[in-house]
């Protein structure tokens, strides 16, 4: 059994969130615990988070199958201390909303050094960032993102992911999410069984598939090794079918929630479906 779903949207209030996974027929989905484009949103109230919790009771929702990502604002690797606080304190308030809503996961962009310090400077902010979340927080595990490595983001190998994690104090609370696109944009191939073989195989000797909470199933419109992160719908892309396939039968991510982030949320149920089709054969 896999957790498959996709992003959805949380306009309309949190809880709207799991009949649009029911829709589509989800067993996973991701969502934006507050407005991404605002650093703070007011709290969130106790009626809500009842609802939230009631919903994905009454759908069978474990907290395992839900992913929730946060804002694009922060960064929590910002060259600029005022700024890096900033960062701080909105990611903190994220990690409490998850927590609130009876969450383990929280999925985060690293973060970028903005041409200002160095990439290892950036990493090591970043690691301090978790750390001082874990510490005032509870349960919530921070679940890293990998990146394509546009502009200066950080994030982008297997090196950078394993150098941020080797410096968390709590690593039973660090986490990594692979979206695929990202992965491949930044140069890792995917587009044949072996290419995700090796891939993969990399990733378990530098990081751990241990630390592995989420994938992002996506795509990419652009080449392998562009650093341009866009993503497309699955087979239709530079990656190809096969890389989709192989993850979906890959019992070592049959227990992770997967997400689709693809180009067109008209077709996500198709997609799910195909997917599900795939592990049967
Ligand atoms: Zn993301
Ligand atoms: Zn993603």
């Amino acid at each position: 059994m896999n957790y498959i779903g996709a992003h959805v949207s949380s306009s309309g209030g949190l809880e709207k969130t799991v009949l649009r996974a029911i829709q589509i027929k989800a067993t996973a989905f991701s969502f934006f615990t507050k407005n991404q484009r605002q650093w703070f949103s007011p709290p969130l109230i106790q009626k809500k988070i009842d609802q939230f919790k009631a919903m994905c009771i009454k759908y069978s929702f474990q907290p395992q199958q839900i992913l929730p990502h946060s804002s694009y604002l922060i960064n929590l690797g910002h060259p600029i201390d005022e700024l890096l606080r900033k960062s701080r304190k909105s990611f903190i308030d994220e990690m409490i909303r998850c927590s609130q809503l009876g969450l383990i996961f929280l999925n985060f962009h690293p973060g970028s050094h903005l041409n200002k310090i160095t990439e290892n400077a950036c990493l090591l902010r970043v690691s301090d960032s978790i750390n001082i979340a874990l510490e005032k927080t509870q349960n919530v595990i921070a679940v890293i993102e990998n990146t394509a490595g546009q502009g200066t983001n950080i994030g982008y190998c297997f090196e950078h992911l394993s150098e941020i994690i080797k410096n968390i104090d709590d690593k039973s609370r660090v986490g990594v999410c692979i979206d695929t696109c990202h992965l491949f944009a930044s140069g890792y191939d995917l587009r044949t069984k072996k290419d995700c073989e090796n891939t993969f195989e990399k990733f378990n000797s530098l990081i751990g598939l241990k630390y592995l909470k989420g994938i992002h199933l996506n795509d990419s419109k652009k080449k392998i090794n562009s650093r341009v992160d866009r993503h497309e719908s699955l087979g239709l892309g530079e990656i190809g079918t096969a890389a989709f396939t192989w993850i979906i039968k890959n019992e070592n991510f049959s227990s992770i929630p997967i997400i689709l982030e693809t180009a067109n949320p008209m077709i996500w149920e198709e997609e799910i479906d195909w997917l599900r089709s795939q592990k049967k054969l």
